[in-house]
């Protein structure tokens, strides 16, 4: 007798749109073949817990007949990548999206053992070898993440990618993207060579040339990554070891030309916009909150019934954000979704703007290294500090709040004003000093807290503010200010 071993799959879905046969082929894998939730990823992915192992191959077979897949959506390769979250805002929004989608299809990997294992094609015999025209012999050094944001706003958190792109628009055109390097979060405790880093501006390309431009990153790093420790082979390290400059003389020789200098940009923040909007294409788009990503009923709430009931009578997309929210998109029938929302307590629904900015991590007791709680915690932790900010009057105030098991960082716990890294069950690193548009890292505050000792820190912390900013200023601007952290310029004086 085996043990029942339990998988985790991640869907992978460039840009996070989903149609709604697609939306029902999930929602009924997770009743038949998972834990009968659904996990929204920061990465614009679906994930299924919970699959025990005699029933993964069903499972990838039934995601593949809604033709999607779980290639490179893990591995050492290029992931999903992500874009802003609705193509219909705009034609650079769609064009944006198109883009992810081709970056995507470039660097798939195109090995044909996925579809002999878990698809029972035929197996390659006599000799024949799966052409990879990219990674040739071997994947990379490690994971690859990208993302593509559309300013002012930043849903992507591209400074958190290996390779970011920002859409450079004039006269509500795209002219271009600037370039960003070297972004990535992954750390490790008491391994100081490790740290969160924020990605480096290093030019601007044309729309044609922008897929070449990800290939001949994605090769400088296959060439040049550390390949004998995986703590040190992101390209954020290959950066720092060998240098911006060289790294921008490298790339330039694999593309054959020169990057054209960065052009000027703005972000105004990184969260989510919820509600109703209408798209260039007169269609009607919901942003709705989903706490933690998980798509799950419960007594009080039936979010999942609720989603499936719009999938199953009403024509719309499904778009998973890149802060774990869904937006029920490019639909005719506003009415008719905001009625079956309305039915289920679903929508509208009165949040505080803590909790709408807010990401939790899946952490325990899924996630094998995860040290504590983060997804399961986060929505009572948040209670707690609402009523604090309540107290201020300052219920509404938009903070950026992030809590991880590890700091792995999948919840890109390092760009919140108020982040949390679980270090052992029940005690958090507090770090402070994100900013709402995702362009700092935090700073460590207190070490090892108990929640306790957490909402004494932030009681006094929500105190000053309220008194104290100036007008306008975010909660993680005025611990800065204040001097309580201080501000991180790079990512190397990072301490855990
Ligand atoms: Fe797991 Fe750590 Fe990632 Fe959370 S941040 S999902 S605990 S690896």
């Amino acid at each position: 007798l085996e043990p029942a071993w339990s998988f985790l799959i991640r869907v992978r879905l460039p840009g996070g749109i989903a149609s709604r046969e697609q939306w029902l082929q999930m929602d009924r894998l997770a009743d038949t073949h998972a834990n009968g939730t659904l996990k929204l990823t920061t990465r614009q992915a679906f994930q299924l817990h919970g699959v025990i192992k005699r029933k993964l191959k069903a499972t990838i077979q039934g995601i593949n007949a809604a033709l999607m897949d779980t290639i490179a959506a893990c591995g050492d390769v290029n992931r999903n990548v992500m874009s802003f979250a609705n193509p219909e805002e705009s034609e650079v929004h769609a064009q944006a999206y198109q883009l992810a989608g081709d970056i995507s299809a470039h660097l798939t990997p195109q090995t044909t053992a996925y579809h002999e294992i878990w698809l029972d094609e035929k197996l390659l015999v006599d000799g024949k070898k799966d052409y990879e025209p990219i990674y040739g012999d071997r994947y990379l050094p490690r994971k690859f993440k990208i993302g593509v944001a559309v300013p002012p706003y930043n849903d992507v958190d591209v400074f958190s990618q290996d390779l970011g792109y920002i859409a450079i628009q004039e006269k509500g055109k795209l002219v271009g993207y600037n370039i960003v390097v070297g972004g990535g979060f992954g750390s490790t405790f008491g391994v100081p060579e490790t740290y969160p880093r924020l990605g480096d501006v290093i030019g601007f390309v044309r729309p044609d040339k922008a897929v070449d431009v990800a290939e001949k990153i994605v090769l400088v790093q296959k060439d040049n990554g550390n390949r004998q420790n995986r703590k040190q082979a992101r390209l954020k390290y290959t950066i720092d070891r060998l240098g911006l400059d060289w790294f921008k003389a490298e790339l330039n020789k694999y593309l054959g030309y020169d990057l054209e200098p960065a052009r000027d940009y703005h972000f105004s923040r990184n969260g989510d916009r919820y509600g109703w909007v209408k798209g260039r294409n007169g269609k009607w788009s919901l942003n709705l909150f989903v706490e933690g990503g998980r798509v799950k009923d419960t007594d009080s709430l039936k979010l999942k019934t609720a989603l499936r009931e719009v999938a199953e009578t009403v024509d719309a997309q499904f778009i998973l954000t890149g802060n774990q929210n869904l937006i029920i998109a490019n639909t005719d029938e506003k009415e008719k979704v905001s009625t079956i929302l309305r039915k289920y307590g679903v929508w509208p629904i009165q949040l505080s703007g803590l909790r709408q900015n807010s990401i939790a991590c899946v952490a325990l007791n899924t996630c094998s290294l995860a040290f504590a709680e983060a997804e399961r915690y986060l929505p009572d932790l948040m209670t707690k500090i609402e009523a604090i900010l309540d107290e201020y009057g300052l219920l509404k105030e938009e903070i950026v709040i992030r809590m991880t098991g590890c700091p792995n960082g999948c919840g890109r716990p390092y760009l919140a004003e108020i982040g949390f890294i679980g270090k052992a069950p029940g005690r958090y690193n507090l770090y402070l000093g994100g900013n709402r548009n995702g362009t700092r890292l935090n700073a460590l505050y207190k070490e090892t807290l108990s929640e306790e000792e957490i909402l004494k820190e932030l009681r006094q912390l929500i105190a000053g503010y309220a008194k104290e900013r100036n007008a306008g200023e975010g909660f993680g601007d005025f611990v800065v200010r204040k001097g309580y952290v201080k501000e991180i310029t790079h990512g190397k004086e990072f301490k855990h």
